[in-house]
């Protein structure tokens, strides 16, 4: 989907883009297929180039003349290496306050600009451990607490919410182009092959990359998740009878009417199921689809067959109760076979379930498993996470 025009690079800009990138392949060939991933959306006024959590990368055009090419191009790196490392999974994991997240910004720059000195990347004047009397190397939770014992430390970091920062000027909408969780976890096993099959890389980013990722709250995780794909994949209309918000004054532009996401949910009904944790996901859920522009919401009960779909009003609060056996396939079918199927269905479930292959067609699967020691499903357009 093209973006509003007021957030497309202008024609010669997209070309100095284009060489920046290009650039920046060449200065870290292994983060090629990262680079190449990236949303670039201009974002006048910022002053530097941001990144958020979904690959969209924010470029202030100034920029562009006032770095050299090599300079934007390391820049254009830093801010693939807060994606890459985990930054902003990494700041929910460490519980960083709202007003404390300029400082983890901060720290994640410090971890990344030392590594990207001594490879001799050639960055505009940015902060690097040394300006605060550290020694590089350090990790950024390292980092971060040092920074916190501090008096004074002015935090100006404006490298958007993939940093783990405050997010400025980012596209709210979530329907254009992202990069999903299962995207960015498919480029950071490309990025760590390519840094493992003999082309070097800073230290920094491979032990990221080895980490296992931070296990952040099942909430964060599901909201994640679910928020875009419930705002994402209601049905998109254009109309003239409402004014285009982004509109430019060059071209006179519909207005963008969203019929609203068609939801569905599966819950398991068998004993072992945990009512307590039951309940706080449907109430999570409830409150995530209240937020998001959601038409309808179709509820099945499972256990050995599915019950009949029922339609829930998206504000009533779901109150599930608990009952016997376990085939929850027989549930996803009963949705995705309804004459106006749902685009997301959610399964609420212990995970001693079989699962389908893939996803059903033109519908995204997410599995919500409560029993850490049940296996999560794979397969096409399948997301799980477990509820802890
Ligand atoms: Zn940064």
């Amino acid at each position: 989907m093209n973006l509003p025009l007021s957030r497309q690079l202008s024609s010669s800009d997209m070309a100095t883009y284009r060489t920046i990138r290009l650039q920046a392949v060449i200065f870290q060939p292994y983060l090629a297929s990262a680079i190449f991933a990236l949303l670039p959306v201009s974002s006048n006024g910022l002053g530097t180039f941001a990144i958020d959590c979904f690959g969209r990368v924010y470029l202030d055009p100034e920029r562009f003349s006032a770095w050299s090419i090599e300079q934007s191009a390391s820049v254009l790196i830093h801010e693939v290496h807060h994606l890459l490392r985990r930054h902003f999974e990494r700041a929910d994991a460490a519980k960083v306050p709202d007003h404390l997240r300029d400082v983890w910004n901060l720290a994640g720059d410090l971890a990344i600009n030392d590594d990207l000195m001594a490879q001799g990347l050639p960055l505009p004047p940015l902060f690097v451990p040394a300006n605060f009397g550290f020694f590089n190397g350090l990790s950024e939770e390292s980092y971060f607490v040092k920074l916190q014992k501090m008096d004074g430390v002015e935090a100006a970091c404006r490298c958007g919410s993939g940093s783990g920062g405050s997010a400025s000027d980012e596209l709210e909408d979530s329907s254009y182009d992202t990069l999903g969780p299962a995207d960015l976890a498919r480029i950071r096993r490309e990025v760590l092959a390519r840094m493992q099959g003999g082309l070097s890389g800073p230290q920094g980013l491979r032990t990221a990359l080895m980490t296992k990722p931070p296990s952040a709250p099942w909430q964060t995780l599901l909201r994640r998740l679910l928020q875009p794909k419930a705002s994402r994949s209601g049905e998109r209309r254009e109309v003239w009878q409402r004014p285009n918000r982004r509109h430019d004054e060059a071209f006179l532009l519909p207005g963008i009417h969203r019929r609203g996401a068609n939801i569905g949910i599966v819950f398991d009904t068998s004993a072992s199921m945990d009512q307590h944790l039951l309940n706080r996901a449907a109430s999570e859920i409830s409150g995530i689809l209240r937020s998001a522009r959601v038409k309808a919401i179709t509820l099945v009960s499972c256990d050995a067959e599915a019950s009949v779909p029922t339609s829930i009003s998206p504000t009533t609060i779901l109150s599930l109760t608990g009952g016997g056996g376990t085939d929850l396939t027989f549930g996803i079918d009963a949705l995705s076979q309804l004459a106006d199927p749902p685009s997301v269905i959610i399964v609420l479930t212990d995970g001693w379930t079989p699962w389908p292959n893939e996803a059903p067609q033109h519908c995204q699967l997410i599995c919500a498993i409560f029993d850490p020691s049940a296996p999560l499903p794979t397969g096409r357009g399948i997301e799980a996470l477990y509820v802890k």
